[in-house]
């Protein structure tokens, strides 16, 4: 049997937002190999193995996987979202660089809808002009460099989605955040915190950059700021197509 590697995107959280193709490939498997919350959402069934693993250990997950799929096993990766952003695709592709000998292995990277789309979808259009998108946890990456880039991308004008806003291991740095965006784009200028997107307990919350504070986010939040013309219009938030 010819052994391959999926790595999928499961969406934000509603079963209706696994794409066709992410659900025949599962369908397919003998082995799903992910961080525990995500393998939970995959149903169990005879000729499937679950492996679950924490949270830090990309890498390691990511070899076990190629390995598997070179002893001949139909093994998906599953990442919340997309696996692309901020997730396990990546780590996939890491770990292939040191491995030569698993290049020829059939290799295929699945889209789903990353949290800032759905986000964006549940809030209006606030990412109807230019944005980009920032992961705030600083596991990979200096502190400084997020500075650097939220000054950057404010003075730029552009619209933001924030991945990994805040977690209880670095609790100050999304209020430093917050200040930073305040001095470079204005207290005016709206941000909504968008959490648990797409689940039964979502929840919305538009403010002012004046108004937010560090504690309306955590890790379960996606954080859109806009820039300086997104408005409300009636009960949503859209940044318009076209700058003035
Ligand atoms: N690959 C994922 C992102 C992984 S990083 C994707 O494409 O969506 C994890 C971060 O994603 C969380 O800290 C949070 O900021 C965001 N996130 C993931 N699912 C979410 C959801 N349902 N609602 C709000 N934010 C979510």
């Amino acid at each position: 049997m010819t052994g391959w590697v999926v790595i999928a995107g499961l969406g934000p959280g509603n079963e209706d937002l696994v794409t066709p193709e992410v659900r025949t490939a599962i369908d397919a498997a003998t082995d799903i190999v992910g961080y525990i919350p995500y393998v939970r959402r995959i149903a169990p069934r005879s000729g499937l193995t679950l492996h679950e693993s924490d949270n830090r250990v990309e890498i390691d997950r990511a070899r076990h996987a190629l390995q598997m799929a070179a002893e001949g096993k139909r093994v998906v990766v599953v990442s919340s979202g997309d696996p692309g952003v901020f997730a396990m695709a990546a780590a996939v592709f890491e770990a292939l660089e040191d491995a030569p000998h698993w290049h020829d292995l059939d290799i295929r990277v699945l889209p789903g809808i990353t949290a800032m789309l759905a986000a964006a979808a549940a809030l209006g259009a606030p990412l109807g002009h230019d944005f980009c998108a920032i992961n705030l946890s600083d596991n990979l990456k200096p502190w400084e460099l997020i500075e650097k880039r939220l000054r950057l991308a404010a003075q730029a004008g552009f619209a933001m989605a924030f991945y990994n806003p805040r977690s209880k291991s670095r609790p100050h740095q999304f209020g430093r955040a917050l200040e930073i965006l305040r001095e470079e784009a204005g207290p005016e200028v709206l941000i909504s915190f968008a959490r648990n997107v797409s689940r039964p307990d979502q929840t919305l919350n538009t403010v002012t950059l004046a108004e937010a504070t560090a504690d309306m986010a955590d890790m379960r939040t996606l954080v859109i700021v806009g820039n300086a013309d997104t408005r409300r219009v009636g009960g949503y938030l859209y940044t318009p197509r076209s700058v003035a």
